[in-house]
């Protein structure tokens, strides 16, 4: 599912192209920010690479994109203000981990103190 074909009807592959409205806080070639539609906290920011990939599951080797959405999400989160005070960076894969958007993306989560929990 990381070809540029399964984009067909994925929602932040429309999002990137600006086929459908976002709040963006961050773009580049690569990479795009904004902010989730449904935020668990004061600040949830959802950073996810420009071309489809399905899940991070499919990136084991691809460093260099790994890396960039990684890179993004700590900037976002710095701007966002969260440094300090802390935040959350968090990818959901599968059934299991409870992914509901099959299009690679980063939640960070910050602006106020995040339960312990992780499931
Ligand atoms: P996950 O369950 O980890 O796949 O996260 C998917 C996230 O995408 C959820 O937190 C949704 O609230 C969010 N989401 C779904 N549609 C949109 C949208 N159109 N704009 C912004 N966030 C969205």
């Amino acid at each position: 599912m990381s070809s540029d074909a399964s984009d067909t009807g994925c929602i932040f592959c429309a999002i990137a192209r600006g086929d459908i409205p976002s709040d963006g806080v961050y773009a580049d070639d690569h990479v795009i920010a904004f902010r989730d539609i449904s935020p668990q906290a004061p600040s949830h920011v959802l950073v996810a690479p420009r071309r489809h990939v399905a899940s991070i599951d499919e990136l084991r080797d691809d460093r260099e994109l790994l890396g960039r959405v990684l890179a993004a999400a700590v900037a976002v989160a710095q701007s966002e203000n969260l440094a300090e005070s802390g935040y959350r960076l968090a990818t959901n894969h599968g059934r299991d981990g409870a992914q509901s958007v099959a299009h690679w993306h980063v939640h960070v989560l910050g602006g106020r103190a995040l339960s312990g929990r992780l499931g």
